[in-house]
């Protein structure tokens, strides 16, 4: 039977109990043992594919399909397991679950509550499909005291009652700040979030305190005994330089070793930390780098576009160089600065995006890439935009556009539907956001000897899409007559998936997202490969 782990967060939130979930999978996957990660979100969305990224940074896309929190993300980079579209539930999606049961009159009468119905829906999710793992790790977001919070916390002591303690754990995590003026390290806030814990009736195990320096001793004790936990297990968790240190801090701190005496498990070998310890030293110690210009609408939200983010990382980290990511706003791009604003940068990337706002400065900077030979990289929305600049200034086609942003002209890019041609099929209706989308992975084939074909050394790719519109693909010969190869068709050849440019170094652009499949321990190709043509552009 599996064991599970909760792990909750009090004080503030944004203490990355995301980064330790992960890092603690990494670390029992290492000791031989299997492992799932699970976030359950308090916020009342049924899912995060309609939150805007300034909202909820990245949505997170998996293979089967799940547009989820970006936390799956971490889980997937750090633990190399994949994630599904049953590691993710929310309240929203708790509550229509219930509602839609009971107006089926599946309670038989009863009035339907948050205790049972709510809970018993939530142990449900935390126990399904989880007989084969040994562990699973149960992330809930937010902190204690939330409101949202308080069922998920309610169900998660239930949990631990109906399976037995001893099969279950529970880490919290807090900040132990440290104030300047007083040149002080403070418990009491620690004290607090626990109390609140306990209060509805769970004692942590662990208590992982997250801080800017070491915590001394003689504060760990205190914390052991206001709190009622072992000092064994009062880890601390001090700030890292890269969060590749994250799984090496933690290992440092006995986390894994205490996880395994709770459950009196032996590892069944030794940890591995060579992976990161290798990235890490790369990651610090580089001197050398490259600049590459993300051009999108989120850029000022951090985690708008996480995994992107990091996958260049990743691609920096196989080239042994830092990436240095120069953010440039599409909405405030004037096409009047681009030469200026693009003049330091060794690749241009535009990312995923929706809507109108911001096309006009991408365009313009993706002739601009084609023209002086920059490596470029157009992600989903950023091949869209790449097909209709290429129209416009090569096939003179001066009206081409998507009928994403405008309803007249040439529409190159459309939704299937709008073609009316035969076996091309959309997902859902147009009435529901939550349903219109190509959602998840789906194959491509690769053209013999193209550059994609040398990127991915492979004829047959699956990588995750989150697209509502494609390219028609009835233009492919007019492009490729031009030199814009449509190197990635879908199976069926229906869907252009990938194209690029001859007598380009590295001009291409992808109908879906790659950088969600992007491991630190096992960089994407294609950043990998844009990185490297980055490198070698000056
Ligand atoms: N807005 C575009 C579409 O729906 C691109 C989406 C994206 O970049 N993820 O097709």
């Amino acid at each position: 039977m599996a064991r599970y782990i909760f792990v909750t967060g009090g004080v503030v939130s944004s203490l990355g109990k995301g980064l330790s979930s992960a890092s603690l999978a990494y670390l029992l996957q290492s000791r031989g043992f299997k492992v799932r990660l699970r976030k359950l979100d308090p916020y009342l969305n049924v899912d995060p594919g309609t939150m805007s990224p300034f909202q909820h940074g990245e949505v997170f896309v998996t293979d089967d399909g799940a547009e989820t929190d970006l936390d799956l993300g971490h889980y997937e980079r750090f633990s190399g397991v994949t994630a599904k579209i049953t590691d993710n539930i929310t309240s929203g999606k708790i509550y229509s679950d219930v509602l839609r049961k009971e107006r089926k009159g599946q309670y038989l009468g009863k009035t339907v509550q948050v205790i049972p119905h709510i809970t018993d829906r939530i142990k449900e999710f935390i126990k399904h499909d989880t007989s084969k793992e040994d562990f699973v790790i149960c992330e809930i977001g937010g902190i204690v005291g939330d409101i949202e919070s308080l069922p998920f916390v309610e169900a998660i002591r239930q949990f631990s009652n109906d399976i037995g303690k001893k099969n279950a754990l529970f880490i919290h995590l807090t900040l132990v700040p440290y104030l300047k003026a007083s040149d002080e390290i403070k418990t009491k806030p620690t004290q607090h979030s626990v109390k609140e814990l306990r209060s509805i009736g769970i004692q942590p195990d662990i208590i992982i305190c997250r801080s800017e320096r070491p915590i001394p001793l003689d504060h760990r004790k205190k914390i052991s005994l206001f709190c009622n936990v072992d000092i064994k297990n009062v880890i601390e968790t001090v700030d890292v330089k890269t969060i590749y240190e994250a799984p090496i801090s933690f290992f440092n701190q006995k986390l894994d070793i205490q996880v395994l005496n709770y459950f009196k498990l032996k590892s069944k070998k030794p940890a591995n930390l060579k992976p990161w310890k290798k990235i890490t030293k790369i990651t610090l110690n580089t001197k050398r780098h490259v600049n590459i210009a993300i051009i999108g609408k989120y850029v000022e939200l951090k985690d708008a576009y996480k995994s992107l983010d990091e996958a260049l990382t990743h691609g920096g980290i196989s080239n042994n160089l830092k990436v240095n990511l120069v953010r440039i706003d599409s909405e405030k791009l004037k096409v009047s600065e681009i030469k200026n604003k693009l003049k330091n940068v060794s690749g241009i990337l535009i990312p995923g995006g929706f809507g109108k706002r911001g096309t006009e400065g991408k365009i313009e900077a993706i002739r601009y890439a084609r023209i002086n030979k920059i490596p470029f990289l157009g992600i989903c929305y950023g091949m869209q935009m790449a097909i209709i600049e290429f129209a416009r200034n090569q096939l003179k086609i001066k009206k081409a556009t998507s009928s994403e942003f405008d309803k007249r002209g040439v529409h190159i890019i459309g939704l299937m539907h709008e073609w009316e041609k035969s076996g091309r099929k959309v997902k859902g209706t147009d009435k529901d956001l939550g349903g219109t989308m190509r959602l998840g992975s789906y194959d491509a084939i690769l053209k013999d000897k193209s550059k994609i074909r040398d990127i991915y050394k492979s004829r047959l790719i699956k990588e995750r899409h989150r697209h509502r519109y494609e390219v028609d693909i009835s233009y492919k010969e007019k492009f490729e007559k031009k030199g814009l190869i449509f190197s990635g068709l879908s199976p069926d050849h229906k869907l252009p998936e990938i194209i690029e440019l001859k007598n380009h170094p590295c001009f291409i652009g992808v109908q879906f997202h790659p950088e969600f499949k992007s491991r630190p321990l096992n960089p994407h190709p294609l950043f990998s490969s844009f990185i490297k043509a980055a490198k070698n552009h000056r």
